[in-house]
């Protein structure tokens, strides 16, 4: 067992989505040297534990880091951008290493090493104990590490003898199930339910265990490059909404009417939102499903019979349950991003982990002042309930409000492929566009005042 001291000006640890993000747009912006640390064997974070039919919710065009294109910015027959399967992301995200970070000569990476804290880090393989003389800053990339199913113990028991799987699972078995029970009523789940119906299996073979509803932003106003002529539209209008709404439940109805949020039972009012995008097609197809248990939260399965807070329900040794009950995105406290001893990586705008991380990146490469640093990156929570649409709109808001008084920051912001409205400057005057630009115009000052009156209200 050896013990090594390195240094270098930067020492980021976890190399998922947000620490490459950050690394490869800090070292195209400066000549950083920087040790990148991760326990797991190869870059992408919990890609490596998704289950195997996930895609990215967003357009791959602009997922990843800025300085490598992700997919080919196909366009599929219901008009939207291509979206990457985990397979594809953890090959981009190994290319990225492979042919970016490291031959820059910038960047030192070790994988299968654990972080323990003081710049220390030891090797899972052998032991080996390493020290980092960090110049300048440590980065957090590990604060908001999702929990996914594969690796979460699901949050109710199971009796022996239960079949109850992570999704990842179902894709291994051999025999089929007398039916399939799904719990949760977040992405995982959903994606769990699309994947089963399109896969052949009958809607009344599935019986999907919802304690709450959720929002989803519509995918189809979430698509830049060619398309981001309909990412403004669907930002105005969701700009006259937040003007025009006279409560948070009249805003919830704006924006589900002008087709910006949906949900997939109109009866039920969702009361989370974690701002993953769907599909109208998706929705229609979820409809399907007839067999939705509402009975509050489920607490155990045994061999013939599930237990909920509200009541039980048959089940059954052939029955297959499916865990999507993960906590999934991590809504830590907003901490300042730039501090004196770390740069703790968490969204500007709402969700856009890479492009976050990227323009973290960015301003620490080229701003000194702790204070300057944090008015241009101001923390924004990861959402959890309605409310956070509100929030999240009004950080968003603020900060692109003082990243347009930067010449800079806007010159790269327009050049950044990971920036989902790169391009829309160039379009002020397109004739197409005049409604939604006059929209936005008209909506943006009254917007802001009634988000803050609603924020504060709560109501
Ligand atoms: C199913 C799913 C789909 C998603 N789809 C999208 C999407 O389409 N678009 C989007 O923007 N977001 C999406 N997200 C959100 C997602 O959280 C981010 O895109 C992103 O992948 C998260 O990256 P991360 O770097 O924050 O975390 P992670 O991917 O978890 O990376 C953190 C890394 O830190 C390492 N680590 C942790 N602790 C230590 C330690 N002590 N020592 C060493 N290493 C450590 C871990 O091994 C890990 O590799 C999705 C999330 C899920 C779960």
């Amino acid at each position: 067992m050896a013990r090594r001291t390195l240094e270098a000006d930067y020492l980021v640890v976890g190399c998922g989505a947000a620490g490459m993000a950050f690394t490869d747009s800090l070292i195209s912006a400066c000549d950083a040297s920087v040790v990148m640390v991760d326990r797991r064997h190869a870059p992408g974070g919990h890609w490596h534990d998704a289950y195997p039919f996930v895609r990215l919710h967003q357009p791959s065009a602009y997922y990843g880091v800025n300085s490598m294109p992700l997919g080919d910015d196909a366009i599929d027959r219901a008009g939207m951008f291509e979206r990457a399967s985990a397979p594809e992301i953890c090959g981009y995200y190994d290319r990225v290493m492979q042919q970016r970070l490291l031959p820059s000569g910038k960047v030192r990476y070790f994988p299968m090493c654990e972080y323990v804290g003081d710049h220390r880090f030891v090797s899972r393989l052998t032991g080996d104990e390493y020290e980092v003389k960090v110049r300048k800053q440590r980065v957090d990339a590990v604060y908001l590490e999702p929990a996914v199913p594969a690796t979460t113990e699901p949050p109710f028991e199971v009796a022996p003898g239960v079949r109850c799987v992570p999704p990842g699972e179902l894709v291994r078995f051999a025999k089929r199930a007398d039916g399939y029970v799904i719990i949760g009523a977040g992405k995982t789940a959903l994606d769990t339910c699309t994947w089963l119906l399109e896969t052949g299996v009958s809607p009344s073979d599935i019986r999907w265990i919802k304690a709450r509803e959720a929002w989803f932003l519509n995918r189809k106003f979430a698509q830049g490059g060619a398309l981001v002529g309909t990412m403004l539209e669907g930002y105005a209008l969701q700009i006259e909404a937040a003007a025009q709404a006279t409560s948070l439940e009249d805003l919830f109805a704006r924006l589900e009417a002008s087709e910006q949020l949906l949900r997939v039972d109109a009866r039920v009012a969702p009361t989370m939102y974690k701002g993953p995008t769907l599909s109208v097609a998706e929705v229609e197809q979820l409809r399907s499903i007839e067999g939705v248990v509402r009975l509050g939260k489920l607490r155990r399965i045994e061999r013939d019979t599930i237990v909920l807070d509200g009541g039980t329900l048959p089940t059954s040794p052939h029955h297959v349950h499916v865990h999507c009950a993960a906590r999934g995105l991590n809504p830590a406290p907003a901490i300042p991003i730039f501090s004196a001893d770390r740069i703790t990586l968490q969204p500007i705008r709402p969700g856009l982990i890479p492009f976050n991380a990227a323009v973290v990146g960015y301003v620490e490469a080229t701003r000194d002042d702790l204070a300057v640093k944090n008015r241009l990156c101001p923390p924004n929570q990861l959402p959890d309930v309605p409310l956070d649409w509100v929030r999240g709109t009004l950080i968003a808001m603020a900060a692109d409000y003082a990243w347009s008084k930067e010449p800079d920051l806007r010159d790269w912001l327009e050049s950044a492929r990971l920036n989902p409205s790169r391009g829309l400057r160039a379009m002020t005057s397109e004739p197409s566009l005049a409604q939604a630009w006059k929209r936005f115009g008209d909506h943006a000052r009254g917007a802001l005042a009634n988000l803050q009156r609603l924020s504060t209200s709560g109501r």
